[in-house]
């Protein structure tokens, strides 16, 4: 198997420096071990509730400073010590993050051992809330081209007036939004396939990578969200 060396992880999260993480890639491995450490981890508050996801990069860190430990399908937690005894217990049944002394199982959920910060009420307006909420597809045609291809448009135009908020911004594929131009969707005669509105942090959940994979997260957050979130 071939190894690939993932920059600025050693220092960052207190490894010495010529133990850095080697993850693997090539034929065999599902996801590039890159991809794999940008992936969601559903993070819980002292008291178990959903408040957050991070990296998977960002959770092990989490691990190794001893300021989470990892949640497992049985609600059983396991500090860093123990996580990685259970995972060099059976290295090939998860897919794993590798150093060359051990490997560790990706966690996907962990719980926080101080914070007990509630979930944000209210989601930030930001563009990548924005594509998180309408799923990387274009809100007029469905389509999911490439990210490149995909932008950011103003119902109604700014030209004329139309603000940048979440009522008034959906994401559109290049072809739509030229099409469209500075007119508004009636004008252009075209349908938006739902009207925009502020979403609630969880819906966004079926969006992160990797996401429907974490069979887990089910089990933290509200059945309703979990179910909207992955209709995408
Ligand atoms: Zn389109």
């Amino acid at each position: 198997m071939e190894f690939r060396r993932v920059k600025g992880l050693g220092r960052m999260h207190g490894i010495p420096h010529s133990d850095p993480f080697l993850v693997p890639v090539g034929p065999g491995v599902p996801r590039s071990g890159s991809s794999l450490l940008g992936e969601g981890v559903l993070v819980l508050n002292r008291h178990w509730t959903a408040v957050h996801v991070c990296t998977v990069r960002r959770a092990l860190a989490l691990l190794f400073q001893d300021l989470a430990s990892v949640v497992t399908k049985d609600y059983e937690s396991y500090d860093f010590e123990s996580w990685r005894e259970l995972s060099a217990a059976d290295p090939h049944s998860e897919p794993c993050v590798r150093t060359p002394r051990f490997a560790l199982r990706v966690p996907e959920v962990i719980v926080l051992a101080r914070y007990q910060g509630m979930p944000p009420r209210r989601l930030k307006f930001n563009r990548r809330n924005i594509f998180l909420r309408d799923g990387f597809s274009c809100q007029y045609c469905g389509d999911k081209p490439r990210r490149d291809d995909l932008t950011i448009d103003h119902i109604q135009p700014r030209s004329r007036g139309g603000l940048s908020t979440w009522g008034n911004i959906v994401v559109a594929c290049m072809k739509c939004n030229t099409k469209k131009g500075d007119r508004t969707p009636g004008e252009a005669r075209m349908k938006l396939r739902r009207k925009p509105k502020r979403p609630h942090w969880l819906s966004c959940l079926g969006a992160i990578p990797g996401a429907k994979g974490r069979t887990v997260w089910q089990k933290f957050v509200d059945k309703a969200y979990w179910n909207a979130s992955l209709q995408e």
